[in-house]
């Protein structure tokens, strides 16, 4: 292995690794794709959307870490998630897809061509060689409630809520008929298979260097404990906003401090490796629905069967959602309409012990209940990612700790539940004041599992990780392309925004043509 030389090696087979070894392999080039799981999604729980929940407490498809104490959230350790295994966190993902306001990611990139939305979205809905769809999912009689209340408060029904900061739409999901279908499938389907090798549970530790050229990266095989060097003309990182950082770290690149605790001699100073991390801070308002069946119901008995046979013969089905049905955006709080203020609400079927999410999957609570799942889309609370003296991962997402946000959370939060009296529900429980919705925030919020900004882009070496065309600064033949790259939000969901990156990646290698 060590003797060959390929032209890419990719650390990471997720949604951005997928995307360039495809493309670089049907492009001619030999790709070694390296990767710590080994699924390769072909599980029948990957293709039926309801079950892919399942997924979650399966550590051959999911790891789980714990952040650290949550100041902002009553010092709660929260679950974190990282999908593994080729697909990475799209075979986990709750696969609603968009791709996000056009507005945003100019200004977020905004060395980028002015172009390159456009141009990358006619990448994303026109491929000639792969039909992606972006579908309704499941609703039912709950939902129409919630549709009709949002019609009479003047709230517009849109046919899809990118680009649109005040309005509601059924959710869209990456499904075809009824099964799970997104980029993963374009990978299996149209990637040069001859073209790239690929390592199964084989974990990047570090890069190797040749003077300031990275040469090839070091890896261990999980199984045989064998380790291995892989050597490339270009080493891409795209092991996640989790492990981007920590790989980085390891070889040395980093904050001094950072570095150090990787045990790694400082190869190349750079204090925004690991920093700038940010998610969706995540909550929910449960609310009783007596007289509604909701998920928590109609995956039990004979419901169960009922629902089953409906997914089988194509019908409406609760097994062809994620679990929520509806969506709306609102950015209007104190009157004033700004993107800043941005929240989406999602209306969900369900209600669960969300704290037992990594080590129980998804279990449904059996009350008549549902939830409205609530985040702000652009936030300005961030935190980090780096490893303790004991090589221990450290995960601070420093939640909701930015005061713009919080007070944003106070009104989305009262503003829920508005709707909810309007739609003709209660929060579970009594009436409101400021104490209960500062508790309820502090202990219903949980990771919205969009992780961004840990190596963030940046047309300047001193205030990010990599440059506009996503090479690391100071180091040639290295590359980072994944979530961590985004300096900011761009969307209200992190799927389709990574993939788009990653075909930008590809369209400035030339691995992609327009
Ligand atoms: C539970 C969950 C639900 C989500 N729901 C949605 C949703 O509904 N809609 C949406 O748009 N987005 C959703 N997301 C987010 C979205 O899936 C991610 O933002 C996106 O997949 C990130 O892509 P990526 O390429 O950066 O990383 P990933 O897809 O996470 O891939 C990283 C890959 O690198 C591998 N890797 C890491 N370290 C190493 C190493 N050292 N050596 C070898 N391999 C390594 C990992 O095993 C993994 O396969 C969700 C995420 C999670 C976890």
């Amino acid at each position: 292995m060590s003797h060959q030389r390929y032209d890419l090696a990719v650390v990471g087979a997720g949604t951005a690794g997928l995307e360039i070894a495809k493309n670089a392999s049907m492009s001619g080039y030999k790709v070694c794709l390296i990767e710590q799981g080994y699924s390769e999604g072909k599980s029948y729980l990957n293709k039926i959307p309801l079950l892919s929940g399942k997924l979650l407490q399966n550590d051959k498809h999911c790891l789980s870490f714990i952040s650290k104490k949550q100041s902002g959230l009553e010092d709660r350790e929260l679950p974190i998630l990282q999908g593994i295994g080729f697909g990475g966190s799209s075979l986990i993902n709750g696969n609603v897809s968009y791709l996000g306001f056009e507005k945003r990611f100019r200004e977020v990139f905004s060395f980028w061509p002015k172009s390159m939305f456009q141009r990358v979205k006619k990448h994303i809905y026109h491929n000639p060689n792969f039909s992606y769809n972006r579908e309704y999912g499941y609703s039912d009689e709950l939902t129409n409630i919630f549709c009709k209340t949002l019609n009479n408060i003047a709230v517009p029904e849109v046919t899809d809520l990118d680009n649109i900061i005040e309005g509601w739409a059924k959710i869209h999901l990456n499904i075809q008929g009824s099964k799970r279908y997104n980029f993963s499938n374009d990978f299996n389907e149209n990637a040069n298979h001859k073209n790239i090798e690929k390592l199964a549970s084989t974990r990047a530790i570090k890069i190797v260097f040749k003077d300031n050229y990275a040469s090839g990266v070091e890896c261990e095989n999980l199984v045989t404990k064998a380790k291995i060097t892989v050597n490339a003309k270009k080493i891409i990182l795209s092991a996640g906003t989790i492990f981007s950082p920590l790989i980085l770290m390891r070889s040395g690149i980093g904050d001094p401090k950072d570095v150090c605790k990787a045990g790694a001699p400082l190869k190349f100073q750079q204090e925004h490796v690991g920093k700038h991390l940010k998610d969706h801070a995540n909550f929910r308002i449960e609310f009783d629905c007596i007289g509604f069946d909701t998920l928590n119901q109609k995956t039990r008995g004979l419901k169960l069967f009922n629902e089953f046979f409906k997914y089988i013969t194509s019908k409406n089905s609760i097994f062809k959602s994620p679990g929520a049905t509806l969506a709306w955006n609102k950015s209007s709080f104190n009157k004033k309409v700004s993107i800043n203020s941005l929240v989406r609400y999602h209306l969900v079927h369900f209600t669960q012990e969300r704290s037992l999410l990594s080590s129980n999957g998804i279990k449904f609570q059996k009350a008549q209940r549902a939830s409205i799942g609530c985040f702000q889309v652009f936030p300005k609370s961030e935190g980090s990612i780096s490893l303790d003296n004991k090589n221990n991962i450290q995960i601070d997402p420093n939640y909701l700790s930015n005061k713009f946000d919080r007070a944003l959370a106070h009104k989305a939060f009262r503003s829920g539940i508005d709707l909810l009296k309007r739609a003709g529900f209660a929060k579970s429980g009594k009436n409101l004041i400021n104490d209960d919705i500062e508790q309820n925030i502090g202990s219903e919020t949980f990771s919205g599992y969009h992780l961004i900004g840990t190596n963030r882009m940046s047309d300047d070496k001193n205030s990010g990780v990599v440059d506009g065309s996503f090479k690391v600064f100071g180091i040639n033949n290295l590359y980072v392309c994944d979530a961590s790259i985004f300096p900011d939000f761009v969307s209200t969901h992190q799927y389709l925004p990574t993939l788009a990156a990653s075909k930008i990646f590809c369209l400035n290698q030339g691995f992609l043509s327009d």
